[in-house]
């Protein structure tokens, strides 16, 4: 019986991402033959503390796929697909370093995708329902980036990500309906203002025109969101990814032709909030700033504080930040912590303390769609994977329009 779940062989290979890099999709096929493949994806606006993804120095990932060829192949062999947490702990061990920078993060984190997909497969059930069994699924709502700046972007701006997010929609379908009038509303804004060439798309499929203050960009993403007639349903977030302009000698944000200090950045958000329906704020300081969060956190009760870099999804950086009060809200991302064990590790401790989640993507992405499962699997309330464009972006959107429509889950209230 047990056999049919023993793994004989894990085997990777270089593929490309969205950004015409290289990077490691990884098979794991049982004795029974049985088989299916994780990602690792890339992220450029990395967290000091994430996992280190072991890269050649022509940019390729050569090492890292010999990694899995070699050593993973060898540690896992005959261990049991369905024991996600044991084949985890082994490649953590073998690794042996704090940020798994031995074997490579995107080694181990496609590994372990590799081995929860194919087990879900072996049992023969879904990915979502193999992570969360069968009880209470929603499909999450999205946070759709439909305008990049920072490093995903050409433009000036430095804040990374501008926000769109449909809440109280009867369905994906609905909320995904309404927001891509927004995105195409937005884009004839620019269109008008700018003429088509600035409405080039950045790494997560936002438009990036030629803009360079934050309220710019506020202004056009509030001007499309009313003028398609959904003022009173699609709410604004943005996640500055703060550590990409802070200047750390002078203990400054360079922002929007200025420098801030950090109470100045307090005021600045504020303001915003004030000014713009705001209701998700992530990475608004720099990665170190616990403080600084928490007490932007107290004065904006109504937004939701999101920590990314800060955590980099490891529990142990969570700790701190519950104990400080820092957020109310955390992405999720597998590879900044490097297996799927310590992700849901991760995630427990945010649900156990009333924290909201956001299951998240990668700037760098394939066509993998893990992390749709994921998102509803574990009851996430928001997912994070771009504008609908782009087929690495949709890949995540048409999964969730798949599950809710095979198996009529609601759509998340949050
Ligand atoms: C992010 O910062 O939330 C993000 C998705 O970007 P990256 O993958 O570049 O870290
Ligand atoms: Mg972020």
């Amino acid at each position: 019986m047990s056999s049919g779940f023993e793994i004989k062989k894990v085997e990777a290979m270089e593929i490309l991402d969205s950004r015409g890099n290289f990077t490691v999709r990884t098979f794991v096929t049982t004795k029974a033959g049985i088989r299916d493949f994780g990602d690792a994806p890339a992220g450029a606006s990395r967290g000091i503390r994430e996992a280190v993804e072991l890269r050649d120095e022509d940019g390729g990932v050569r090492k890292a796929v010999e990694s899995v060829n070699y050593y993973i192949n060898y540690a896992l062999h005959g261990m049991d697909v369905r024991y996600q947490k044991d084949v985890d702990l082994t490649m953590i061990k073998l690794d042996g370093t704090e940020n798994k920078s031995r074997l490579g993060g995107n080694s181990i984190i496609s590994t372990s995708i590799a081995v929860a997909k194919t087990a879900a497969r072996a049992l023969g059930v879904e990915v979502f329902e193999y992570i969360g069994g069968f009880r209470n699924h929603t499909i999450p709502v999205p946070l759709l980036n439909i305008l990049n700046g920072g490093k995903h972007a050409g433009n000036q701006l430095k804040i990374q990500e501008f926000i769109v997010i449909p809440l109280g929609f009867d369905s994906l379908k609905e909320a995904l309906k309404a927001s891509t009038a927004v995105y195409k509303t937005l884009k004839n804004l620019i269109t008008e203002r700018y003429g088509k060439i600035y409405t080039a798309l950045g790494d997560e499929g936002g438009i990036s025109p030629p803009l360079s203050k934050t309220v710019d960009a506020l202004d056009f993403i509030y001007t499309a969101v009313k003028n398609s007639g959904y003022e009173d349903k699609i709410y604004l977030g943005m996640d500055a990814a703060a550590s990409e302009f802070y200047n750390e000698r002078e203990n400054v944000y360079e922002i929007d032709g200025s420098k801030k200090t950090p109470d100045e950045m307090i005021d600045f958000y504020k303001d915003l909030a004030d000014a713009y329906p705001i209701l998700y704020l992530e990475d608004p300081f720099n990665e170190n700033d616990f403080e600084r969060f928490s007490v932007l956190q107290s004065k904006l009760k109504k937004v939701i504080v999101t920590g990314d870099d800060l955590y980099t999804t490891n529990a142990k950086y969570l700790k701190k930040g519950i104990e400080a009060k820092s957020t109310t809200g955390v992405i999720v991302k597998l590879n900044q912590v490097g297996t799927v064990t310590e992700t849901l590790e991760f995630f427990d401790l945010a649900r156990e303390n009333s924290i909201k989640t956001v299951v998240s993507h990668r700037s760098g992405e394939t066509e993998d769609n893990f992390i749709a499962d994921m998102a509803v699997g574990l009851n996430s309330d928001f997912i994070k994977t771009g504008a609908p464009a782009r087929g690495e972006r949709t890949s995540k959107y048409n999964r969730l329009l798949e599950i809710e429509k095979e198996y009529g889950f609601r759509y998340k209230r949050v």
